[in-house]
């Protein structure tokens, strides 16, 4: 049932060859040793020392509530600085390219274009679901990465499982499964399928769900091969000190977070039912994430208005498929209550 993936085939020859930096508490961990050999600064304290560069505490934590085991996870500032590092893996300059799709989440592309890597864009077809067909047809041995996004942002779908299964089935290079609102979302993660197939790659992050986008921590779940060679690659000390301690300790409060998103989940279907019977907006569409997507031929209007009464939310025009778009935000209940006030007021001006 496995596809011809490959995973040293697929790995720039330079990385092969790269002789990884090794860092000072690379080569010695314990921590009860007189440590001299950082020129660290003993004065300082608690910051003084450098961080853990495999983030072993925060691992451990991530593996017990995400069901994967420690040798599955890296950690990253963010999951951008992870998108980032599976481009410079994989992609060989001005030769490979990465599939994306449109509309989706754009870092792929910028970081694609920062590293003058190829991108291939495929229009999600009309209702914003996967043209499985095209994607087959699309994919070379130049295309080493393929970005599904999942509740996709900015419309909040989802991509049903036996899809992606498709997508690993049929492509020889990594699928990346950008899962930033699965906890938003009812469906399964795609960490389900790391047994099935070792070229899929799930990217998560704290910044969403878990309410940490300030502290940047980005989680990569994948086979131990692919979180070894991102090892290689990474800035040895990616998340500091601080990140570290306090994710830590935030992960304790996992009733507390569970709550948050429930509330936020209940409030998204508060907002959608007023935005579907609110005739300024021609298509609201069911999300799976903490925000909801709308139409308007009067979108630039509705924006501005919402700007002079203190209100922002993002404009999303992305012609051919998406036009007149704005994405909202689910906020606490009375910013979400503002914002309907507001909307009303517009209509009846
Ligand atoms: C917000 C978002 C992220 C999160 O990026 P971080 O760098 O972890 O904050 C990733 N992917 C998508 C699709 C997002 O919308």
């Amino acid at each position: 049932m496995m596809n011809a993936f490959n995973l040293k085939e697929l790995v720039r020859e330079n990385i092969k060859r790269l002789k990884p930096y090794s860092s000072a508490r690379m080569e010695y961990t314990a921590t009860s040793a007189v440590l001299l050999d950082a020129n660290e600064n003993p004065f300082g304290m608690p910051y003084n020392r450098y961080p853990d560069p495999f983030q072993l505490k925060v691992k451990e934590t991530i593996s017990k509530i995400k069901q994967v085991d420690v040798s599955q996870l890296f950690v990253g500032n963010g999951s951008d600085e992870i998108i980032d590092l599976l481009i410079r893996l994989f992609c060989e300059p001005k030769e490979d390219a990465i599939i994306t799709f449109k509309p989706s989440y754009t870092m792929y592309i910028t970081s694609a274009e920062i590293n003058n890597v190829d991108v291939i864009e495929i229009e999600l077809d009309d209702e914003f679901n996967l043209p499985i067909a095209k994607i087959e047809s699309t994919i070379s041995p130049k295309t080493k990465l393929l970005f599904l996004c999942t509740p996709n942002n900015p419309v909040g779908n989802t991509i049903p499982l036996s899809e992606i299964e498709a997508i690993c089935r049929c492509f020889n290079g990594i699928v990346v499964v950008d899962e930033a609102y699965i906890d938003f979302s009812e469906s399964i993660s795609a960490t389900t399928l790391l047994d099935k197939f070792e070229n899929i790659f799930i990217l998560q992050t704290l910044s969403k769900a878990y309410g940490m986008a300030g502290l940047r921590l980005g989680i990569g779940i994948g086979n131990p091969q692919i979180i070894a060679l991102l090892n290689r690659i990474k800035p040895p000390y990616n998340v500091s000190q601080i990140v570290q301690d306090v994710v830590v300790k935030r992960l304790q409060f996992r009733a507390e977070i569970v709550a948050h998103i429930n509330l936020i989940k209940n409030e998204r279907e508060i907002l959608f039912t007023y935005l579907k019977k609110n005739n300024l907006f021609y298509k609201v569409y069911p999300s799976e994430g903490n925000f909801i997507l709308v139409q308007s031929k009067r979108y630039l209007e509705i924006y501005e208005y919402l700007c002079t009464h203190g209100l922002v939310v993002r404009v999303r025009n992305i012609p051919p498929k998406l036009s007149d778009g704005l994405r909202i935000t689910i906020g606490l209940p009375e910013e979400n209550s503002l914002l309907i006030d507001c909307l009303e007021n517009f209509k009846n001006r």
